[in-house]
Order: structure tokens, then sequence, then C-alpha cells
């Protein structure tokens, strides 16, 4: 033992996506954080995940956070290029990443279609697919699922716990107790942290004492609005749009976030607060979710599992249709008078949704709502900048839908729930923000330093490493 204990990140480092962070031990060991893909356009994304900046063959364990891709979406190519290891996470996160990733391979295997069909030749577009369906068949079998809250051997001098995250279903907020020269260090990850009181899953669970935090910063500068006003807002958008006959389309992630606006909106028609109009979900991998969804109930909050012990299936109500074909999808198209369309994917980069706002966002009758976060340069961002005319599937666009932006859908904590979490623990000596756009970490650091004099706060830059103790 005459190492230090090190950290370096890979990637969401003064950005959001490509969660992968490498925590290295006084006796030697080497635990991966994550092994997330980078998002956003894809000739900017492709490049950042050709190359890890690691040796994959060197790391001893790998836990995951939760199933969002920009935390798990290149463990296929770890595998593929040299880890045979375990990888631990929640059981719930274990089911829902067998969908997750081989819709993740599916997508990477229809952009080398598009990249051969329009004969594009720069070297970066050529590095697509990162990995196919057999490189993630082969990584599942990696996974070992663990219950909350119990301890359980990583490495001879590293033990782990997962906690309850309330990020998203199965999420977890990870914590190693490392054996150093000095005694145990105890190290928090955060992974995404979600918010309280959120429909469907738990509150993200609290940690008393640690020395080392490394904690998101998504939302380090922002408040969300009360959900209160979500639910006024989603009354009138809908009521409105439907008087006038035009579409409601939902561009969301397949995996909480749709699931979350079935419910709202189930909530609402119950309520006779919106009209009865039927709800499409038109997303093959949202409907798998929601399955694993059914078949976990123990990851509900009390109100979800009095729910699914009076009606069985949660998510199934007269008014609810989810499309599997592509034929079924097709036939949206065709649909007459108002609707709800949610579908895929949720920065509107790829998936049904483009089809979906090709034919509609001209058309003034029609909404748009933007649940979710967007990157930059992605489509939804563009939409949620108010760019007037957009590229969707290589044609341009007036964006004459009328548009909405819900921010405080988000499965991520705010500002104030960020402040409060970080304070809530004791002992810490030094807090590394990631998972933040830099205006955003920045702020949260400033607020970090005055409510926690005794602790250093880093805002790590990707690949540089830093010494923990
Ligand atoms: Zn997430
Ligand atoms: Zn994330």
């Amino acid at each position: 033992m005459n190492q230090s204990l090190k950290l370096t990140c890979f990637g969401a480092a003064g950005e959001v996506t490509g969660s992968k962070h490498l925590i290295e031990t006084p006796a030697g060991s080497r635990i991966l954080l994550d092994c997330g893909m980078f998002q956003g356009r894809r000739e900017i994304a492709t490049e950042k995940n050709c190359c890890f900046g690691f040796d994959p063959s060197t790391i001893d364990a790998v836990l995951l956070s939760h199933a969002h891709i920009d935390h798990s979406g290149l463990l296929p190519k770890l595998g593929k290029e040299g880890y045979d290891g375990p990888i631990y996470t929640s059981k719930g996160t274990q089911s829902l990443s067998e969908p997750m990733l081989l819709d993740s391979a599916h997508i990477q295997q229809e952009d080398e279609r598009f990249v051969h069909k329009h004969h594009i030749e720069s070297p970066i577009e050529k590095k697509v697919p990162l990995y196919d369906e057999d490189d993630v068949i082969k990584v599942l079998k990696q996974f070992v699922g663990k219950p909350y809250d119990e301890r359980f051997r990583l490495t001879d001098d590293v033990d782990a716990i997962l906690h309850d995250a309330g990020h998203v279903f199965g999420s977890e907020i990870i914590v190693l107790f490392i054996k150093t020269p000095e005694g145990e260090r105890k190290l928090v990850f955060t992974g995404d942290l979600g918010r309280p009181n959120m429909p469907i899953i738990q509150d993200p669970t609290l940690v008393d004492e640690a020395d080392f935090l490394i904690c998101e910063s998504t939302y380090g500068d922002r408040m969300h609005e009360r959900v209160a006003e979500i639910e006024d807002d989603l009354k009138s958008i809908v009521t409105r749009t439907a008087k006038r006959g035009g579409k409601i389309l939902i561009p969301a992630f397949a995996l909480e976030r749709t699931q979350e606006i079935i419910l709202r909106l189930e909530n609402l028609i119950h309520k006779r607060d919106i009209p009865g109009l039927r709800i499409y979900v038109d997303s093959p991998l949202a409907g798998k979710l929601t399955q694993v969804f059914e078949q976990h109930p123990e990851y509900y909050d009390e109100e979800m599992k009095k729910r699914s012990e009076e009606h069985g299936k949660v998510f199934s109500f007269a008014n609810l249709d989810f499309t599997e074909s592509v034929d079924e999808s097709k036939k949206l198209n065709d649909l007459r008078g108002p609707a709800i369309i949610i579908a895929g994917s949720g920065m509107c980069e790829n998936g049904r949704i483009r089809h979906h706002l090709k034919n509609h966002i001209e058309d003034p009758m029609s909404s748009i709502l933007i649940v979710g976060y967007q990157a930059e340069e992605t489509l939804g961002r563009k939409l949620v900048k108010g760019e007037k005319r957009v590229r969707i599937l290589g044609r341009e666009y007036d964006v004459k839908a009328e548009l909405h932006v819900f921010t405080s859908l988000s499965a991520h904590a705010d500002m104030n729930d960020l402040d409060a979490y970080v304070k809530h623990i004791r002992g810490l000596k030094k807090i590394f923000l990631v998972h933040g756009e830099e205006t955003s970490r920045q702020a949260f650091a400033k607020r970090v330093e005055a409510f926690y004099p005794g602790a250093e706060v880093i805002l790590p830059e990707p690949k540089m490493t830093y010494e923990m103790a």
C-alpha cells in the first residue's frame, strides 16, 4: 500500500453525458463507476465514444448506477474490449438494462445504415456501430443484481452498498468502503440523484456521513416548478389542443418519463380534468420497460404498491395503446382528430418521434410538449431555445405547432434538493462535482463552498487524475 486513493473522470466532467469514473485504491484495485455513452449530436458523440482513455482489461470491478444510456451505454464496448469481470447493480437496473442496451445496439445499426446510404466518408462516421446485439447479450451475462442496502465485497480492499437514488426505477447511490493505510474511507457516488415525492418510485436515500462525495450537478443552478403547476399546465394545453383538433406530441425518454406521463394523464382523465383522448405510446422500448416495472413492484413507492395490489397491472387502462410494429406506428399518421402521442427519443435525435414531428411540427393546431432534459446541439434543445426553423430527417421545417417546455418533470434533484442532500452528509473532506454543464456546476460549487467550509470542492476536468487521500 504505497499509492494514494485516486479519481479520474472519463466522462460527465463539465458536461452531463458519458458518466465514467475510475477509482484507484491504495492497494491497487481499479473500480469503474458507470460506463456511460456520450450523447448529443451524432458526429460529436461518436468521436467521444470511440476511445475509453483506459484499458478495459485492467478494471477489477464495475458498478452501474442506473439503466440510462449515458451511464450504461458503453458497457458492451467495455466487454468487447477486454473487461470480463462482474458488473454490480440493482436487480431492477439489471432487468431494465437488457431492453435499454439492445435498443442502443439497434440505434447504432440504423446509424450505420444511414452512413452507408449517404456515402458519408468521414473516418469518425465509420466508427459506428460501437457494438452489436451479440456484444450486448455477452455483457449482460456479467451483470450481478444486488438488493438495496446490503454490503458486499468487490475486491480484497473494497466493499460496496447500493441505496435507492430515487432517480429512475432501480437507480442507485453507490457507496464504497475502501481500505487505506490510514483506515477505512467511505466514498459516496450519487449517480443521478432523484427528488423527493416523485411518482412511481421511492425518495432518494440520505447518507449520514462520508469522507468523499462524487455528486451530480445537472440542475446545480436551477429550481423546478412545483408539481401543482405541472398538472395545471398539462390540463390547459391538452384541453386547448383537443378543442382545436390537433395532436399532442410528447417526445419522452422511454425509461421513467414515459411511465410518469402516462400516470399523470390517466389521473387527469380520471378526474375529468382533460378529455378522454386516446394515448399512444409509440415506442417498443417504452413498452418493454413498462413490463419490467410491472414485474418488479418492490421498487414502487407506497402509493404505487397499493395501486398495483388493488388493480394488478398499473400501466393498463382503456385509453392507452402501446404500438409495437412499424406498421402500427405508420397507421398513426392517418389518425383523425385529437390524440396524444408519446414517443422516443427524448431529445428528438432518433426514434419514431422524428416522424411524428415531421408530420405535425408545421401544424398550428398541434402541440409539442418537451418534458425532459435536452443536451446541447440536439433537435430537442433547438426547440427549447425557440428556433423557428429546424431540420428533421434531412429536410427543413417551420415550427408552427404550439411548444411548451416542462422543466419541472425532471427526474433530477434541483438546486435546493442538491444543497440539502450534501448538507446532510457529515465529515466530507472532498466533494467532486460531475454530471452538469459548466455554468451549472460552478454555481453549485460556490454554494457548497459557502455552506460546507470544511470540504474542498473540486470540478474535475476530463481524464485528469485527482488524489482523494
Ligand atoms: Zn439518469
Ligand atoms: Zn445521467
